[in-house]
């Protein structure tokens, strides 16, 4: 365990679905100096920042950058678009999705909070904790609503506490099959740059991301794509915002600076872990990603234990979570591996606490670091007296030597 009198060797294995591991690279860019965010030489930095970030968004429209954690780049998509009581519908696809409901309870907003009712047979846990959004639910439900109430549709394209992924332009053709004129905002705090993604192709209005998932940096920043729809909307919208405020940053960045002090040495890092991006190319990146997650899923299924994502379509690039058997408890057995092998994983969250554990496989990572995040899987599931069917570390070993590396 790291404290500040005591160092494990070698490095701690940060397997978490976010924070990912931070290369190398990022972490010397983060230590060059501070410089003026007011200076001839900022102006620079800001604008080729947003430039590279609308091509992982893939948008050609403004994203706006916080020195904020992912969950207040929530509050400003929804405080900047809506106003008091405006009924939004949200889908329960798991704890994130939950937490975003929740926030819009709070800042005074109308949610309603579609989700596939029932348990699931196989494991007990909540069928909508499983599976995907359903488009077909939103478009009934808009449907219904012929007087136009609901203000917007709000989703989360990978969501984190499940492993499972959603089909967003599904979303948005579900919500023109309807005729109705919600915003679709959507959060891909975890998916983006590790998950394909496509603001304008996919029609969405606000999307929500943050930077300690698939761009690899530290924690720290986050950010909302815009469209001109949300940029409109943002106009009548009378939520009270200051500091999210879209409409002063949008016009301050045109020249690529700040209302406020924004956060220099996370952009110096977003600088380079642009540049890595777009060096490997985005098509590579997902494709690496997916095989990664097929590795990982492969040692799962040797184990002989439920992945929680049940539906194959849906399989999470960036996680995945295990169930552990009845009786065993997931966090118990994390600690234990924490404790062992200085191994991190994703715990259970919500409806989920200790029936599961995430394994993320994003960030700096590669097949040997996966397999040594594996191994300590398997020793700890041993260790815990879990009985496994047989080697998931093998399965693994076998699929990264059998698949060929991408790019
Ligand atoms: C991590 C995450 C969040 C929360 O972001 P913070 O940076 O912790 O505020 C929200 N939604 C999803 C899907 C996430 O993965």
């Amino acid at each position: 365990m790291l404290t500040l009198d005591h160092h494990p060797t070698g490095r701690h294995f940060l397997q978490i679905p976010g924070p990912s591991p931070v290369p190398d690279r990022i972490l010397r860019a983060m230590s060059l100096p501070t410089i003026d965010h007011r200076g001839p030489e900022f102006g620079a930095l800001g604008l080729q920042v947003i430039a590279g970030l609308q091509q992982i968004f893939k948008t050609r429209h403004p994203v706006a950058i916080y020195p904020a954690s992912g969950t207040g780049a929530w509050e400003a998509a929804l405080v900047n678009t809506l106003s008091p009581g405006d009924a939004v519908l949200m889908f329960e696809t798991g704890h994130f999705a939950t937490l975003w409901q929740k926030m819009a309870l709070k800042l005074g907003l109308a949610p309603e909070f579609l989700s596939v009712p029932g348990t699931d047979a196989e494991t007990g846990l909540p069928n909508g904790w499983r599976h995907g959004v359903r488009a077909d639910l939103i478009e009934q439900r808009l449907r219904a609503d012929a007087g136009h109430a609901i203000k917007a549709v709000c989703v989360v394209h990978n969501e984190t506490s499940t492993g499972v992924t959603s089909d967003i332009a599904a979303v948005r053709r579900a919500i023109d099959a309807a005729g109705h004129p919600a915003l679709l905002l959507v959060d891909t705090i975890s998916g983006l740059a590790s998950a394909d993604y496509r603001h304008d192709d996919w029609g969405v209005d606000v999307t929500v991301s943050g930077s300690q998932k698939g761009l690899m940096l530290p924690p720290g920043i986050s950010f909302n794509a815009l469209s001109p729809r949300a940029l409109e909307a943002s106009k009548g919208a009378t939520l009270p915002r200051s500091f999210w405020a879209w409409d002063e940053i949008v016009e301050m960045n045109k020249t690529g600076y700040w209302p406020y002090t924004p956060s220099t040495n996370l952009l110096y890092a977003l600088h380079e872990s642009l540049a890595m991006l777009q060096a490997e190319g985005l098509d590579q990146v997902f494709a690496r990603h997916r095989r990664w997650a097929a590795g990982v899923r492969a040692a799962v299924r040797a184990w002989g234990l439920p992945i929680q994502c049940a539906d194959p379509a849906l399989h999470s690039p960036v996680l995945t979570g295990v169930i552990t058997p009845p009786g065993v408890d997931a966090d118990a057995l994390r600690k234990l591996i924490h404790q062992r092998f200085d191994l991190s994983l994703g715990t259970g969250l919500g409806k989920v606490k200790g029936r599961m554990f995430r394994i993320g496989h994003l960030g700096d990572s590669n097949d040997l670091t996966l397999l040594a995040t594996l191994a300590g899987c398997e020793m700890g599931l041993k260790l815990a007296g879990v009985p496994l069917q047989g080697s998931g570390v093998q399965a693994a070993m076998a699929h990264f030597a059998d698949t060929p590396a991408c790019g």
